[in-house]
């Protein structure tokens, strides 16, 4: 169906503010226009509140969270970017990869099944877009999410 793709992002950050504001971490977005994008909406809520929910879940305590969203060329464009603790160049391989969870306390103790990237990235890959990571320990994590605007044939 057609997402009014702003919005339903403003719709998500409005819900994981409450979240976000007990641990003290602010989420700024920013979204360049309003547009519509062909996608299947409960599938891409869920691995937008994935992508945005572990920026927060992981980020440390009083950080930001930055999320992006622009559109060209036929593609929206979206990064969710934080200050966390970053992950380490040796997990990053195994990220998307079911019940994958980086070894530390900080992750362990803060639940998650580590299904949730790996989901995301078998819905991005079937809508025909791309679900990358960037991550350097010390500095933050940030993931970049590509999807067609119109549908794919
Ligand atoms: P689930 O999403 O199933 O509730 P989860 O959040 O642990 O559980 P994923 O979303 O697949 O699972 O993430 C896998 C692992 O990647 C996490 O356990 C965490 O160790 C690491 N990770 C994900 N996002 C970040 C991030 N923004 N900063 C640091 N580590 C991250
Ligand atoms: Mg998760």
């Amino acid at each position: 169906e057609w997402v009014p793709f702003a919005r339903l992002l403003q719709e998500i950050v409005a819900v994981l503010e409450l979240e976000a504001e007990g641990k003290g971490t602010k989420i700024e977005l920013v979204a360049s226009a309003e547009q519509e994008v062909y996608c299947d909406r409960a599938r891409i809520k869920q691995v937008l509140i994935n992508l945005i929910g572990n920026a927060i879940r992981y980020a440390e305590s009083g950080g930001r969270v930055e999320v992006t969203a622009r559109f060209a060329a036929g593609e929206m464009r979206l990064t969710v970017r934080d200050d966390g603790p970053g992950i380490p160049p040796e997990s990053l391989p195994y990220l998307f990869d079911r019940f994958y969870r980086v070894e530390g306390s900080r992750s362990r103790q803060s639940g998650g099944m580590g299904l949730g990237l790996a989901i995301a990235k078998e819905f991005v890959e079937a809508h025909g877009g791309k679900l990358r990571v960037k991550s350097e320990l010390g500095e933050g994590t940030t993931f970049a999410l590509n999807l067609p605007i119109f549908p794919i044939s």
